[in-house]
């Protein structure tokens, strides 16, 4: 078996130096990145004016916490490229992920981000065991999303044989894991059990499988699942956490000695967790929401940046970081459906292009076996209520699938109800979302 646990000589020293030596990497790394910042991301240094702080304010760590939140609104307003900090012919890779409406959000990196961002990776899957010469089947998509390529950069950093497979084609990826025969797969926990189930269906064995890890993440799953996979596959199941915003896959992630949750890389990410309704920094150890700084990123760095994630701090074990427990929920609406983002507002724009549609809607997710599924419920205008063919109706849904699958990229099941059909909230905001999957443990 090519696949281990890590030997300390395997490590870099910073994953096991003392809390005094990281912190003052840190800090030192964190006066950098804020005056990067601010001399060079307008929007940004705008924000700092208007609340009187200069990154000459930055004297200790906790001096962060005077310094304005970016959120994703301010991607949002400053799209495609408002926030990047270096001229256009700096930029080597441009990522996307989706944003609060139909417009994605758009990030940057420099050679020298990517090259960091490969090595965050590649060290995330040496923690999760694995080594070079090993092969790693990349099912994650290719694509604007980060997953894919961040995944097969790291993989190639670390001296692994990257296979950029990418998602889908469920039969195709069996064939290729039984034929190529790699030690390690990086794909959403979801998706790994419709792989497991193809395994099955054949009649093939954990133990015929070459695998003996996976890492998974881009949303979130519970230890059940964990168990789930591990059984199905044979193999350790390893979580790993990022977001596009901040870097893609490889902030964070589990160590395979003790899988207790993703080790923050914390010579790149500087987290906080804060209280989503003051802002408030709060004490390692509680819940709420984790906010993230970037210390080296040159394109697009970021400064508290609110991943809008409910989760906590957690002490070091397996290396020298602070780990991040399992993330509980979110403080905004945003859904991950098999491993897409999916805000109801993006739905939403979506159904009110077409003037048939009356505005009140109803966003249902389910869990079927280990697929999420999305159903949208709508209603026609009030004029047309009861006035419509059933082909009416049926190309009504037919367009408004085409339309969400097209431009926020997920499947849906769409169903187009007769005017007030839907229950309308007498007091506070509608009920948009019901989301019925079994709770994460
Ligand atoms: P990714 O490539 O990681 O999916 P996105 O920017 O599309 O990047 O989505 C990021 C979001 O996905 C995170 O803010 C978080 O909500 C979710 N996510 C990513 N990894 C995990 C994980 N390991 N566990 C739980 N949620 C995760």
């Amino acid at each position: 078996m090519t696949v281990k646990k890590p030997l300390p000589g395997d490590l870099e020293p910073i994953e096991t130096a003392s809390r005094d030596e990281i912190s003052a990497l840190q800090l030192e790394r964190l006066k950098w990145s804020v005056r990067h910042t601010y001399d060079n991301v307008e929007p940004y240094r705008r924000k700092c004016l208007e609340k009187g702080v200069h990154p000459d304010d930055l004297k200790t760590l906790s001096d962060l916490g005077k310094f304005p939140f970016m959120t994703k609104l301010d991607l949002r307003d400053n799209y495609p490229f408002g926030l990047f900090a270096v001229p256009r012919n700096k930029i080597a890779r441009l990522h996307a992920s989706s944003g609060t409406t139909g417009k994605s959000v758009v990030v940057g990196y420099t050679q020298k981000d990517i090259d960091n961002w490969a090595s965050v990776v590649a060290r995330s899957i040496r923690a999760a065991g694995g080594r070079a010469g090993d092969m790693v089947h990349v099912a994650y998509g290719y694509g604007m999303f980060t997953g894919g390529l961040g995944a097969h950069y790291g993989a190639e950093k670390l001296g692994c044989i990257a296979v950029p497979m990418s998602g889908g084609q469920t039969e195709k990826q069996v064939q290729q894991i039984m034929d190529f025969k790699p030690e390690i797969i990086m794909v959403t926990p979801s998706y790994s059990l419709v792989i497991a189930e193809e395994f099955e269906r054949l009649g093939i064995k954990p133990e015929e499988i070459s695998l003996k890890v996976g890492i998974f993440g881009a949303e979130p799953w519970g230890e059940g699942m964990r168990h789930e996979i591990e059984r199905k596959l044979g193999i350790d199941a390893i979580d790993i956490y990022g977001l596009t915003e901040v870097m893609g896959p490889g902030v964070a992630c589990e160590c395979i000695e003790t899988k207790d949750g993703p080790v923050i890389w914390e010579d790149h990410f500087y987290p906080e967790i804060i209280d989503p309704e003051t802002g408030e920094v709060l004490p390692d150890g509680e819940e709420g929401e984790l906010v993230f700084t970037s210390l080296t990123k040159e394109a697009f760095p970021v400064i508290r940046y609110r991943t809008r994630d409910l989760t906590r701090l957690l002490p070091p074990t397996a290396r020298s970081f602070r780990r991040i427990g399992k993330i509980t929920g979110r403080s905004d609406d945003m859904l991950i459906i098999r491993g897409v983002n999916v805000f109801p507002t993006q739905i939403e724009e979506q159904i009110l292009r077409d003037q048939r549609l009356a505005g009140n809607y109803q966003v249902v997710v389910t869990r079927d076996g280990h697929m999420d599924n999305l159903e949208v419920r709508c209603e026609v205008q009030r004029e047309l209520s009861g006035k419509l063919s059933a082909t009416d109706i049926q190309q009504i849904s037919k367009e408004l699938q085409h339309r969400i699958k097209t431009i926020i990229g997920v499947s849906t099941k769409i169903t187009v109800m007769e005017y007030d059909s839907i229950p309308r909230t007498q007091v506070g905001k509608a009920k948009r979302v019901l989301d019925e999957r079994p709770k994460q443990n």
